[in-house]
């Protein structure tokens, strides 16, 4: 695996050109859920889908490298990729896990560790002492998110890292928000990259997939034999999808999160927000380490409305530009309500211990012109009037 190319480069062309067949300079599309034997005992590189494809093996191979990573598996979902990593720990081990996850994230460990397959401990990893408490309980794994999923708090990777492999546990960050483009978290000391590949990498809304990235050889093998024994593997056709969007990846999130930064300094100063959540605001606690960290400040962002229950609806009614959907990462703007949506499956409690308040509206900026964005945005202000 070449380190040094650029990795704008690696998105663009890994693997183009290659067809040793014909010649195609887009690498072919593998339909087939089986190969032929070359003879008696003598399989071919590749024998199962489920266990090996080519044109899935080109995307993991993409992204590892993208990543900086020993190799990657490629899963039907993002949530398929969090459950490969949670799969490596036995009913004794504990998880920390960030206490303001993606809700479904949440969902599966608590759900898991409610089944006894292991023991979790949901914490604020920007508290100090609550992380420094966790840690004395020796974990197995730490679950890192970051910018998490919805309020945008920013996790010191190379800090926690350190000290969670003091304590004995490997390391997973969560880079969906971000990816590789962004933020490399390997380099940063991660054991592990998950990502749901339905947001950034793909970019365009049309396929749910996911990915983990090892650091280490070892580990890669393992998920890769996992991911075959529990049949967790994506299909090639989503590969192959994934890889053409993954194609544009850096000139989307650059020109992306430029519009992203103008409505965040939009948001910051209406009337009708109460608070505004971007890394890339000087005023956002984690803005120091989001500069040192990451390599831009991404496209998500997320805002307190001024006002109640009827203020959000009101809002969302009259926003335009902005699609009242779930999901993000694409060329499309969403809104996105996470108290009744991504963040509903937590529960109030939950929620409301991690700060996802009622009037939290969640924004993924796409490609549309950055004036037609605020423009609709302000017709949202408007009905509040
Ligand atoms: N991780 C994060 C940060 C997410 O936002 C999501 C989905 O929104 C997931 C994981 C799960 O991914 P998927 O929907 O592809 O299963």
């Amino acid at each position: 695996m070449s380190l040094n190319r650029n990795l704008q480069t690696i998105a663009a062309a890994n693997g183009i050109g290659a067809d040793a067949n014909f010649g195609a300079v887009t690498p072919p599309l593998y339909l087939t859920t089986t190969f032929t034997f070359a003879g008696y005992e003598q399989a071919r590189a590749y024998d199962y889908t489920r266990a090996g494809n080519p044109s899935r093996a080109l995307l993991a191979d993409t992204i590892a490298q993208l990543e900086g990573g020993a190799g990657a598996t490629i899963t039907a979902s993002g949530m398929a990729a969090i459950d490969l990593v949670l799969g490596t720990l036995g009913s004794d081990d504990l998880i920390v896990a960030p206490h303001d996850c993606y809700g479904g994230t949440y969902r599966l460990i608590a759900a898991r560790a409610a089944k006894g397959q292991f023991n979790v401990a949901f914490v604020d990893q920007s508290d100090e002492a609550a992380l420094a408490a966790a840690l004395r309980g020796r974990p197995a794994l730490v679950l890192i998110e970051t910018p998490s999923n919805p309020l945008m708090r920013v996790v010191d990777i190379h800090a926690v890292s350190t000290r969670a492999k003091a304590a004995g546990a490997k390391v997973a960050v969560d880079n969906t928000f971000l990816s590789p483009a962004l933020q490399r978290p390997i380099a940063l000391g991660a054991d592990y990259v998950i990502h749901s590949t339905t947001k950034y990498l793909n970019g365009h809304s049309d396929v749910v997939g996911g990915a983990v990235v090892a650091a280490d050889p070892d580990d890669a093998a393992q998920l890769a034999e996992w991911s075959n024994i529990t049949g967790v593997t994506g299909a090639p056709f989503d590969a192959f999808l994934t890889l053409r969007g993954l194609r544009t990846l850096f000139p989307r999130i650059a020109q992306q999160q430029r519009t992203a930064g103008t409505i965040a300094a939009y948001l910051e100063r209406h009337p009708r927000v109460a608070a505004t959540h971007y890394p890339g605001l000087a005023s956002h606690p984690g803005h120091a380490i989001a500069q040192a960290q990451q390599t831009g400040f991404g496209a998500m962002l997320s805002f307190e409305l001024a006002g109640g229950a009827d203020e959000v609806r009101r809002f969302v009614e009259a926003v335009e530009g902005f699609t009242l959907a779930e999901s993000l990462g694409g060329v499309e703007s969403l809104i996105a309500h996470p108290a009744t949506m991504t963040h509903a499956s937590m529960g109030a409690e939950a929620r409301h211990a991690a700060g996802i308040s009622d009037t939290l509206l969640r924004l993924s900026v796409g490609l549309e012109a950055e004036e037609d964005l605020v423009a609709g945005l302000e017709r949202g202000f408007g009905a509040l009037t």
